[in-house]
């Protein structure tokens, strides 16, 4: 490679890197696999190596994570934190250990070996035994301070028996089973699924509202103290037994081993990881013995004294049988490939989601063909790209549907998506699910009615629209096989028992794109009755603030739809009763007084949070003055709070607040 070749490549892997960089920690997601950018870092790493006079001072290869979200208050590290150098096999590994026993003079250097975890590294501070910020680890000197998100992580111990300031750093993740759950949750209300624990805990854990937060359900587990000088621990070993003894997580750490036994340890977890219930994408191996670490000290990005032993993806071949096409609640057309059995990471995979036409296209996946299969993250199969080579003669483009499968009607794709739809609303497919969503848990919970009756319901005819359950008489049922008098009792009491219900349950059950049960209950909160609800306006929807703009059209554009509204009313009709009741609504204790708000209500908006005072009967003021009655001041409280003091208004926490509409 000549010189200018070398630039032409440097600066593309140096905007390639930057641009998944950004995507990966900011935006949470990801459009290649870690270990295609891993091949890209390392590619860089080489090429600067061999044209030093190459390397820009603002080279990916020197710098830790990336800029933080400007939504976040700044927190400046007290101590920096870093990323690791990784070796990729036992060559590497071997060489790393060569090298260090070279650099100390230590023979037989001992090791504690931790599981690579695939979250993302944050930072705890206590003083005088309580945690008094989190934050992220940004660009390894500045984080965002998202305190109130990881206070809602269950066990992460908000007091500890440990007076002096203490920095802890570790993990936060989310287990597969809590992925799965809430993947499998996400799915059911329509919503595109999280592509891998990391991404939905990174994103997670940078919400505004910590609500949202606190649904993915995240985990964190620690693996060092930054000050640990300032204590009596000479080892990692020491390390981890004091942060166990404390009250922290500390999983997967094996303390003081040598080489040999780092690397039998390695092959052993290779195989045992899928078995584990939160993603590893590696080991990370560090000097035990703190004082070695600390004559060794640190690179620009990373530590001399530890590095990350990476696993190979799990990814194998196998054969694309065939493609079908699945048709979903909102008609979403979602291909599916069957292929040919294949076990990796742990279970065995006969399908795998295609998501869209784009995505068969791209690849040009074709039946027959053989194919390359990860499981993303460990946890969604995902085809990865098509081993062309192995190509037999005759295999044709697949030709995605252009009418319906199931009814034969007409499909369409929505403006900006790439998802294609059937339009039919009277698609057997479309009303089969949506039943199904309809009756489910979260939605009206109707008990008794499962899917094989559904379909019975749904293709015999007497079920059209979800309000034609309410119709159902004894008669009715007596006409299916199967059906015997306790039965037929039993899903009729369910039916007609669902009619009492909530709000909340009522708007989920319509199954409105983009509306989950968060945002159901937002929206039973802030329209209280159904006739508020289908009376609402753009303004208002706009006006909420957890409400983002593609829910706000996908809401307006159900409820002003004639046909849509028509189908709410026609539930309304049959008797469902949905009912929102705020207790203390006219009577609360800050009914018909002036009230200011300020600083951070947690779990609520700026907005969210002067309805709810609205709704309790006060009058909202944006200033505090001479006639204002009462202050909330929620987190971070600052002039309003002062001003008020002195002026002796009645203050009220945010959490005093906040329980009134309890
Ligand atoms: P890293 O993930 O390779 O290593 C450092 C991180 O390891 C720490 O910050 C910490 O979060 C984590 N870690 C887990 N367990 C640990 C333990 N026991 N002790 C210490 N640290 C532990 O480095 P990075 O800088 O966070 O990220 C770089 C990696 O991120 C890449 O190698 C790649 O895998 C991935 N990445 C992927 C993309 C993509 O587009 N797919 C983009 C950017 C980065």
């Amino acid at each position: 490679m000549n010189n200018d070749t070398a630039k032409n490549r440097i600066e593309e892997l140096v905007g390639l890197i930057n641009y998944h960089s950004n995507l990966y920690y900011n935006e949470s997601t990801n459009e290649i696999e870690d270990y295609e950018y891993d091949l890209l870092f390392r590619e860089l790493e080489a090429l600067e190596k061999e044209y030093p006079l190459l390397k820009s001072d603002n080279s990916p290869t020197l710098k830790v994570g990336s800029h933080i979200l400007k939504e976040f208050e700044k927190f400046e590290h007290p101590i920096a934190m870093y990323s690791l150098s990784n070796v990729m096999n036992e060559e590497e590994f071997t060489d790393f250990h060569n090298k260090m026993t070279r650099d100390t003079k230590v023979e037989n250097l001992e090791y504690t070996v931790e599981n690579k975890f695939d979250g993302l590294a944050i930072e705890l501070i206590y003083e005088d035994g309580s945690l008094i910020v989190g934050s992220t680890r940004g660009d390894g000197t500045i984080g965002e301070n998202v305190t109130n998100n990881i206070l809602v992580i269950d066990n992460i111990p908000k007091k500890i028996n440990e007076k002096k300031r203490l920095i802890i750093r570790g993990e936060a993740l989310i287990t597969k089973k809590d992925f799965n759950a809430m993947n499998a949750s996400r799915i059911e209300n329509d919503e595109l699924p999280f592509a891998n624990p990391r991404n939905a805990a990174s994103g997670g854990l940078r919400q505004l509202d910590s609500r949202e937060s606190k649904k993915r359900c995240l985990k964190f587990f620690a693996y060092q103290i930054a000050n640990y000088e300032d204590f009596d621990l000479k080892t990692e070993k020491s390390i981890i037994e004091f942060l166990s003894s404390l009250g922290f997580t500390v999983e997967g750490a094996y303390p003081a081993i040598k080489f040999n036994e780092v690397i039998e340890l390695y092959k052993k977890i290779e195989i045992e990881r899928p078995t584990f219930d939160y993603e590893i994408d590696g080991l990370v191996i560090k000097i035990d013995n703190l004082d070695i670490q600390e004559k060794l000290g640190f690179l620009s990005r990373a530590p001399r004294f530890a590095v990350a032993f990476k696993f190979k993806p799990l990814e194998v071949s196998t054969i694309l049988e065939s493609i079908s096409i699945n048709v979903g609640r909102t008609g979403a057309l979602t291909p599916v490939a069957k292929v040919t059995p294949v076990h990796v990471g742990g279970v065995t995979v006969t399908n795998v989601t295609l998501h869209n036409p784009n995505e068969i296209k791209s690849k040009d996946i074709r039946v027959g063909d053989t194919v390359m299969l990860i499981r993303s993250g460990d946890v969604i199969p995902k085809i990865t790209r098509v081993v062309k080579e192995k190509r037999k003669e005759g295999t044709l483009e697949f030709v995605f549907p252009t009418k319906c499968p199931v009814c034969g009607g007409e499909v369409a794709i929505t403006d900006g998506e790439v998802i294609v739809r059937c339009i039919n609303d009277e698609c057997p497919s479309k009303i089969t699910k949506y039943i199904e969503y309809f009756v489910s848990k979260p939605a009206m919970n109707i008990d008794g009615v499962g899917k094989e009756w559904i379909n019975t319901f749904v293709s015999s005819g007497l079920v059209k629209e979800a309000s034609d359950l309410y119709k159902i008489t004894t008669d009715d049922l007596n006409k299916f096989d199967r059906m015997g008098d306790k039965l037929n009792k039993k899903i009729l009491e369910a039916i007609d028992k669902s009619k009492e219900t909530t709000l909340k349950r009522f708007i989920y059950s319509l199954g409105m794109r983009q509306v989950g049960e968060g945002t159901a209950d937002t929206l039973s909160k802030y329209f209280l009755s159904v006739d508020a609800f289908l009376n609402l306006s753009k303004e208002d929807l706009i006006n909420i603030e957890s409400i983002g703009e593609v829910s706000t059209n996908s809401i307006y554009e159900f409820v002003s739809n004639t046909k849509t509204r028509q189908l709410i009313l026609n539930l309304l009709e049959v008797g469902i009763v949905p009912t929102h009741k705020i207790k203390e609504v006219l009577n609360s204790s800050i009914t018909n007084k002036n009230v200011v708000i300020t600083g951070t209500i947690e779990g609520y908006g700026r907005q969210m949070a002067k309805e709810l005072a609205e709704r309790l009967g006060a009058n909202v003021q944006s200033a505090v003055s001479k006639n204002t009655d009462i202050l909330i001041a929620g987190e971070n409280a600052g002039s309003k709070l002062k001003k008020a003091t002195e002026l002796g208004i009645t203050i009220m926490t945010g959490a005093e607040f906040t329980a009134l509409a309890k």
